[in-house]
């Protein structure tokens, strides 16, 4: 028995499960040639119009580029870039309604072009002399993904590495309406088979499987004749069945090896790329004209030119629609794709991308909306005509109940979404909308489980850290604490080393952050501020104690200044003051004595006197001089007396001392006024006591003696002397009577 390789070699063809076959209706378009449309007045660029992440923007609004420019940068291996389809300016980049059936907007350039279409220079390559990366770099520059609808970026395929025994060219375009690929090859085999040529540089395939309909025979016949010089490149036509474009399909058609699930081609040994892919990359290669344009099937019964369009990207569907002759009908539908796998656009300013293969605008006989949804009656129709081997009445049960588990049970992933299922279902129930659904929250599941796995992982690695620090400060302050035990045990006598040593230590504890600070390190920074505090009071108050003395020094008289001065310790002057001050309230005292010994005396100023006493009180100096002025009156008042009594007193009020030099000698110095003041109320008092004497001697004879009292107080002389002189008068007028 032949061996696969050569059943394939013999083009032996097999059959896959399940598919439909509704009616074609590619009548329409694929008898015509392509017709090139005029630039419209606006392109609409999506920056992402492939499966995989959009590039980095190399323009900005108002710069003017050129056709064939790059718009963005393909940094990421799953990025490839957009071009300007013409010469232009940039309008603006701003989201635009996408091309997808979320209609989500989207980050979209918007070009004027400027009717020129000048191209930026050229560099095509020679595929049989350059080496695999440049041709995969061109590839990926060139902004080409996969073109048959899926849109996967074609430079990743094209550079696999493992092992590929068979490259299938997709030319089988099963879905009704669609011809793009149909008149492309019409056209343009020769170019195609190039690119395949390239591809095979790249891949080294065993062999070359181009699958097409039966439904083609002229594309298929083009593809033969281009070709007929390469041996191991094998045009196939398969029946014409629905979805015998799908990849797996394919493949079994093609080598009957099924894709396990959740595997892909390449894990067996198979690459498969559209045919308008294969025509991109030698355009690109060849010819350095990068992805700008593609072909688009318009058709359906509104339009009275139903054909082929060579459309540029980014041009409006509404442009296509126009240049066909669309006449819109009342709720009408304008489907972007096929009637089976295609949606319907919520308006016509969507623009065609790289996937774009067909717009629809049919009447409502030609496809009847979709009508009211009934019961599934589970008569397997759907697992019939399935051509995934699924089982789309348990996929409906599973979606309807949010059930994932079981969704991915029942292999909801291999669903490709080909509407077989829902095309046969007799209860019209929309089975894709439920599993398109159903996979979008699967999808949602999964990326919420993966940020939840991630923010766990950033949460134990967070932990992990915390620890690690926490463990790494202990120890460092285990060694602080040792290091500083032995400083203090080491410099016991020298304190103020260590003390030092200490502030320093925390001065370096204060600059590190307050979370790697230990209890012990907080301690010391308070101790530290405690010692700061107390030195600081201390010298606060030797401060005002300086001030005190400074200020005492400068109130003192100023006889006593030189002494002070003298004395440099501030003990010392403040002792000295004290003593002064001492000697001047005693000279107040003594003035303040002498003063109250002159109130006994009669003296018409007693007035003046007892405001001088109470301003003594107030002043030692003041006192001193109000008691030399009374001594000083009082010695008048005696002389007065003196002389106008008695002439023995002369004598006596001659050997007086000057009494304004001592009144000067006393306001100079408080002892040298206590002193006179003394010496005045010692004489006074002599004089007082001889005057009483010679009074008491001159009024009557054998008088007894004085009291011993009267010498010392002039008034009560003064009363013992009348006494005395009243009995003396007594006694004289008894002796006489
Ligand atoms: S074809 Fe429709 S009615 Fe029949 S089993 Fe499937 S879902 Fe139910
Ligand atoms: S849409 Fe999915 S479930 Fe329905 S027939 Fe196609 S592959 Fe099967």
């Amino acid at each position: 028995m032949p061996g696969l390789f050569q059943q394939i070699q013999a083009g032996k063809l097999w059959d896959f499960h399940g598919g439909i076959h509704p009616p074609g209706r590619k009548e329409q378009t694929n008898q015509k040639p392509i017709a090139v449309l005029p630039i419209p007045d606006r392109l609409y660029l999506p920056l992402r119009q492939h499966i995989g992440v959009a590039g980095q923007l190399l323009v900005r609004v108002g710069e003017r580029v050129l056709k064939g420019q790059q718009l963005t940068s393909a940094e990421n291996s799953m990025a490839v870039p957009v071009h300007a389809p013409t010469s232009g300016t940039v309008l603006s980049i701003t989201p635009h309604t996408s091309p997808h059936p979320s209609a989500l907007p989207e980050l979209t350039l918007v070009l004027e072009p400027d009717g020129l279409d000048e191209w930026r220079q050229r560099e095509p390559l020679n595929f049989l002399t350059c080496d695999n990366m440049t041709l995969l770099s061109r590839i990926q520059d060139s902004g080409i993904a996969g073109m048959g609808g899926a849109g996967f970026p074609t430079h990743i395929k094209a550079g696999l590495t493992q092992p590929v025994d068979y490259l299938i060219i997709n030319a089988v375009e099963c879905e009704p309406y669609i011809s793009a690929d149909d008149l492309l090859m019409q056209e343009a085999a020769t170019t195609i088979v190039k690119g395949i040529d390239i591809l095979c540089r790249l891949l080294n395939p065993k062999a070359v499987l181009i699958g097409i309909e039966d439904d083609k025979p002229i594309a298929a016949a083009a593809m033969m004749a281009a070709c007929s010089q390469r041996e191991h490149y094998y045009v196939r036509i398969v029946p014409t069945k629905y979805p015998s474009g799908g990849e797996k399909q394919l493949i079994q058609l093609l080598t009957n090896k099924e894709v396990p699930n959740g595997r892909r081609p390449a894990d067996i040994g198979i690459v498969m790329q559209n045919v308008g892919t294969a025509f991109a990359i030698a355009q690109a290669v060849l010819d350095d004209h990068p992805l700008l344009s593609r072909i688009v099937t318009v058709a359906g019964d509104t339009l009275n030119q139903p054909q082929n369009v060579l459309a540029l990207l980014g041009t409006p569907v509404s442009a296509l629609l126009d240049a066909c002759g669309f006449q819109s009908q009342p709720q009408q539908r304008v489907i972007m794709g096929g009637p089976m796998m295609g949606f319907t656009l919520p308006d016509l300013s969507v623009p065609v991308v790289k996937t774009t293969n067909c717009i629809l605008a049919p009447t409502a006989q030609e496809l009847p909306a979709a009508s009211t949804e009934m019961d599934c009656i589970r008569c397997s129709a759907c697992a019939d005509a399935c051509p995934a081997s699924l089982l789309p009445q348990q996929l409906l049960w599973y979606s309807k109940a949010k059930d994932s588990d079981k969704l991915q049970e029942y292999n909801l992933a291999d669903c490709i979404e080909c509407g077989a299922c829902a095309y046969v279902c007799p209860s019209e129930i929309p089975l894709v909308q439920y599993y398109r659904v159903a996979k979008a929250d699967i999808r949602e599941q999964q990326r919420e489980a993966l940020k939840a796995e991630q923010a766990k992982a950033r949460f134990e690695a967070r932990n992990a850290r915390l620890e690690q620090e926490k463990q790494e400060r202990l120890q460092r302050n285990q060694q602080l604490a040792a290091a500083r035990q032995q400083q203090q045990l080491a410099s016991g006598a020298n304190t103020a080393v260590a003390d030092a040593l200490a502030r320093i230590k925390a001065k370096q504890a204060l600059a590190a952050p307050a979370e790697e600070r230990s209890k012990e390190q907080i301690l010391a920074e308070r101790e530290l501020k405690k010692q700061q505090a107390r030195e600081h009071q201390q010298q606060k108050a030797q401060q005002q104690k300086a001030e005190q003395q400074a200020t005492e020094q400068h109130n003192e008289p100023a006889e006593q200044t030189p002494a002070v001065t003298e004395n440099t310790n501030s003990k010392a002057a403040a002792v000295a003051a004290a003593i002064a001050r001492a000697q001047a309230k005693k000279a107040a005292q003594a003035a303040e004595q002498h003063a109250t010994e002159q109130q006994v005396t009669p003296a018409p100023n007693t007035e003046k006197s007892h405001q001088a006493e109470v301003s003594a009180e107030a002043d030692p100096r003041k006192a001193a001089i109000a008691a030399a002025i009374a001594r000083a009156k009082a010695k008048q008042q005696a002389q007065t007396e003196h002389e106008t009594n008695a002439a023995p007193a002369t004598a006596s009020t001659a050997n007086k001392p000057a009494a304004g030099s001592d009144i000067v000698a006393a306001t100079e110095d408080p002892r040298k006024a206590a002193v006179a003041a003394a010496l005045a109320r010692a004489k006074a008092k002599k004089q007082a006591s001889a005057e009483a004497t010679e009074q008491t001697a001159a009024s009557t004879t054998g008088a007894p003696e004085p009291d011993v009292a009267v010498t010392e107080d002039p008034r009560k002389a003064a009363i013992a002397a009348a006494i005395a002189r009243a009995k003396a008068r007594k006694q004289a007028d008894s002796e006489n009577s």
